[in-house]
């Protein structure tokens, strides 16, 4: 869990939350800084290391709010001035669908019953 400010003529935070974070990694891969590091996944959701999943270099970031938007799990959050980004219009949202293919479907059937 990490909480990192800018103060200034509007005061940006960004919060992480290790609790809400599955390491997926979007959050490094979209930072346009290389703030955010992706820790070793497996040896920390084993429990042989104790340490969150993601860590932050405070002097690089430059508070965009990339990562904020771009966690699926909520993870993290950039605010300013007290408000989320998620609740201002002027950042991008994402629109996330998924659906079932059928053909896929079937052929896992198809191989089910081959297998039996
Ligand atoms: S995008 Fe969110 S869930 Fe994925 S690693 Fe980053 S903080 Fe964790
Ligand atoms: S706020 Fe922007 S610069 Fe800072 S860690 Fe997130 S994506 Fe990187």
């Amino acid at each position: 869990m990490f909480n990192i400010e800018r103060k200034g003529s509007e005061n940006r935070v960004l919060s992480y939350k290790d609790q809400n974070c599955v390491g997926c990694g979007i959050c490094s891969e979209v930072c346009p800084t290389d703030s955010l590091r992706l820790g070793p996944t497996v040896p920390i959701a084993r429990g042989l290391i104790e340490m969150d999943l993601v860590s932050v270099n405070a002097d690089s970031c430059a508070f965009c709010g990339l990562c904020s938007s771009a966690c699926p799990f909520g993870a993290l959050d950039l605010t300013i001035d007290n408000v989320s980004i998620k609740e201002l219009d002027v950042y991008p949202k994402w629109n996330v669908e998924c659906s079932v293919n059928d053909d896929m479907s079937s052929g896992f059937n198809h191989l089910q019953k081959g297998a039996s």
